[in-house]
């Protein structure tokens, strides 16, 4: 039976708004999310997608995976690599990604996936891919301008249609790849007929862009990332060191664009939130004050998942059976539809 079904805000009872799109599907709301073993997980991975993705698994088949193919495009020590992607899977798991409602699972385990960017790839104008800023800003950035960095998001298209998933929880960096996801449907199915299944981005507006330390988009290779999980000392030294002006201590200070006030709103209590907001607003505070109150927050915040992660980290046979317990599933799946690709170009 083919259902409709219409995500709406009722369906998500939280403070913000999202940017989503009816959703039509048959079956469950299939939900695919994927995230870099490219360094430290971040409070901007956090509340851009972990947590959205971890509210979503709620209402839905969920398929979360460790992008390790997307992290070779920055990470080139292989040891380094390893030891990322066993840290996002005892994050994610933190955090509350629960194994029994989401597949988990390394993105290299699913063979396919390349297979499906490739033949995606052929497909690909080059101006689609000139566009993407994501691109134009790591480059710019210093980070090796390859053309696997050129084709990420190919191979994100692939990773999202393979599963044929309804709905992606990313950050707003994300939105224009996602855009390009959607393009490839279209030429795709105009191609070879409706093989391959629209989906939707899912983002949330008050978390779409979480600033780092230097106001800009926080990102694990931009340096200018705050850890979920660091300790308590470097945390401690990060927030005290996040850029601010020159306003001394008794001169009103601007809301706006504040990286302090945009990290409290996103941890702090609307009570505290609206306090220091004020204090921003009527001088008499110094930014000293503000950074110790938002270490405090943060630190607060994150006390649950620490002790959680605590405990998984000495079980690593336990993250492991997930990994590959989840592989195995998300792999039928991608093969069912690889298949209908396969058939649907030539390739028999
Ligand atoms: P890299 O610098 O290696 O690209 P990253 O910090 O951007 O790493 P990704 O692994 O590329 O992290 O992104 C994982 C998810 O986290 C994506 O959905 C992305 O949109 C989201 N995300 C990353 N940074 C932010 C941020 N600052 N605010 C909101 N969402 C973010
Ligand atoms: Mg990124």
């Amino acid at each position: 039976m083919t259902r409709k079904f219409i995500i709406s805000r009722a369906h998500f009872p939280c403070r913000s708004p999202f940017i989503i799109e009816a959703v039509r599907y048959t079956g469950p709301m299939r939900i695919l999310s994927g995230i870099q073993p490219s360094g430290t997980l971040h409070l901007g991975n956090y509340f851009g997608m972990m947590k959205p993705a971890i509210e979503l698994q709620e209402r839905g088949e969920a398929f979360y995976f460790i992008a390790d193919l997307h992290a070779l495009t920055t990470v080139r020590d292989p040891q380094m690599l390893a030891a990322h992607c066993r840290d996002v899977a005892l994050d994610f798991l933190a955090c509350g990604l629960d194994p029994a409602k989401s597949r988990f699972f390394r993105q290299s385990s699913i063979p396919g996936v390349t297979e499906l960017a490739w033949i995606l790839s052929v497909l690909t104008p080059m101006g689609l891919l000139e566009r993407c800023h994501s691109y134009k800003d790591k480059t710019a950035k210093g980070i090796a301008p390859t053309h696997g960095l050129f084709a990420y998001p190919v191979l994100m298209a692939a990773d999202i249609l393979i599963y044929e998933s309804d709905v992606v929880p990313v950050g707003r960096d994300q939105k224009q790849h996602l855009e390009v996801t959607r393009d490839l449907v279209i030429k795709f199915n105009e191609a070879y007929g409706e093989v391959l299944k629209m989906p939707s981005p899912h983002i949330q507006d008050s978390t779409a862009i979480v600033p780092g330390l230097d106001g800009a988009k926080m990102s694990k290779s931009y340096g200018n990332a705050i850890g979920i999980f660091e300790e308590e000392k470097a945390l401690k030294k990060k927030i005290m060191g996040i850029q601010t002006d020159s306003t001394p201590i008794a001169d009103p200070k601007p809301v706006e664009n504040s990286p302090i006030l945009g990290l409290y709103r996103l941890v702090a209590t609307p009570k505290d939130v609206a306090l220091m907001e004020e204090q921003f607003r009527s001088g008499g505070v110094g930014y000293g004050d503000f950074k110790k109150r938002l270490f405090e927050a943060v630190w607060t915040f994150f006390a649950p998942f620490r002790e959680r992660r605590a405990a998984l980290a000495a079980d690593p046979a336990f993250v492991e059976s997930v990994l590959k317990s989840s592989a195995e599933k998300a792999n039928a799946l991608a093969e069912k539809t690889l298949a209908k690709v396969r058939a649907a170009v030539g390739l028999r």
